[in-house]
């Protein structure tokens, strides 16, 4: 993220919002931390330079991501979908496809700005702000705010940490980088409060998501020399899962990929983690899906049972690649 790459893009960005006057701001389905704390950043800092932005998100809002502020104002409802906005916003969002039914309210020729920090974005935008080197997409705002002089209040504050904290795994994963730590320390300084986010975001959740993870781990599999390891839930509707259930395998000493499988609709959701060398981003891409080298998922009109030893075979491909 060098400097005046950052200050290019940022005014660019500053160019873009004000020819605008009310942009829709959104983000990926099945939102994670980073996601929704971008759309609310995001949704601030085109106040703050004067345009004005929607919230829309298709999907509801985990219930441990109630806390951010303004999260009361995104629109989740398609009854209540705005008609009338100029611009279009997406966050976090490594295609266009991952808005869901988001994208049916875009208009053809309507202007798309797209941040993200995902290195397989294909550039969708008219704008595009995209830095692979980012721990998170609020990383990126948290530059564009810093080089335009935005006030960064508690509130912004709060949300470009949350971001932080949340894809970095509480700053554990390969992404956590000096720079992610300063922008944390600078963000601490300016109200955002790390104890009180992690509690939010890491220890608020439901009696049934934490029994989700008891259901969950009842099948854990470890094969492959102990190295990869899968496991299942049947995804009840209403109920949540904890933020980090994808990534428990990886807490056993020797596993170094794990695949996550959820019965979802007559589909399988799956989210695939791994540890340094071994990447699982060109497996989610060869079965339609995406992500970053050690987090990332796809979803497929296929029974677990089918994809289960599909996906463990690419694994097992994978970690003899990556380990001789
Ligand atoms: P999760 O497993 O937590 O849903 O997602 C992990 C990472 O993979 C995130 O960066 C997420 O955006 C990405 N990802 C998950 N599912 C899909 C998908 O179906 N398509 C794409 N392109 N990316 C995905
Ligand atoms: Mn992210």
């Amino acid at each position: 993220m060098k400097p005046e790459m950052i200050r290019t893009q940022a005014e660019k960005f500053l160019e873009s919002v004000k020819q605008q006057q009310r942009i829709l701001v959104t983000t990926h389905v099945s939102p994670d931390g980073d996601a929704i704390a971008s759309l609310l950043a995001a949704a601030k800092m085109i106040h703050l330079m004067g345009s004005q932005a929607i919230c829309f998100l298709d999907g509801g809002i985990p219930s441990h991501l109630v806390f951010l502020p303004g999260s009361g104002e995104i629109i989740t409802s398609f009854d209540n979908a705005p008609e009338n906005f100029d611009a279009v916003l997406a966050v976090d969002a490594a295609t266009l496809e991952r808005i869901g039914d988001t994208a049916k309210l875009i208009q053809p020729g309507q202007p798309i700005i797209n941040i993200d920090h995902h290195a397989d974005n294909p550039e969708y935008g008219h704008l595009n702000i995209i830095f692979p080197e980012a721990a998170s997409t609020t990383e990126i705002l948290f530059q564009i705010a810093v080089t335009l002089n935005l006030p960064i209040d508690k509130d912004l504050a709060t949300l470009l940490y949350t971001g932080l904290v949340t894809d970095t795994g509480g700053f554990r994963y390969s992404n956590t980088s000096a720079r992610a730590f300063q922008a944390a320390c600078d963000l601490t300084q300016r109200g955002a409060n790390p104890n009180q986010i992690a509690e939010a975001v890491f220890a608020s959740n439901t009696e049934s998501s934490i029994r989700m993870l008891t259901n969950a781990l009842s099948n854990l599999d470890i094969c492959h020399h102990g190295q990869i390891a899968t496991m299942s839930v049947d995804t009840v509707e209403g109920r949540e899962e904890p933020e980090d259930l994808a990534e428990y395998p990886l807490r056993v000493r020797g596993v170094v990929a794990c695949a996550l499988f959820r019965k979802k609709d007559g589909k399988t959701r799956v989210s695939l983690r791994s540890r340094g060398a071994v990447s699982v981003s060109d497996i989610a891409h060869t079965f339609g899906g995406g992500g970053h080298p050690n987090a990332a998922g796809f979803t497929v009109a296929e029974e677990i049972d089918t994809v289960r030893p599909r996906v463990i075979e690419a694994l097992r491909q994978e970690v003899e690649k990556s380990t001789f």
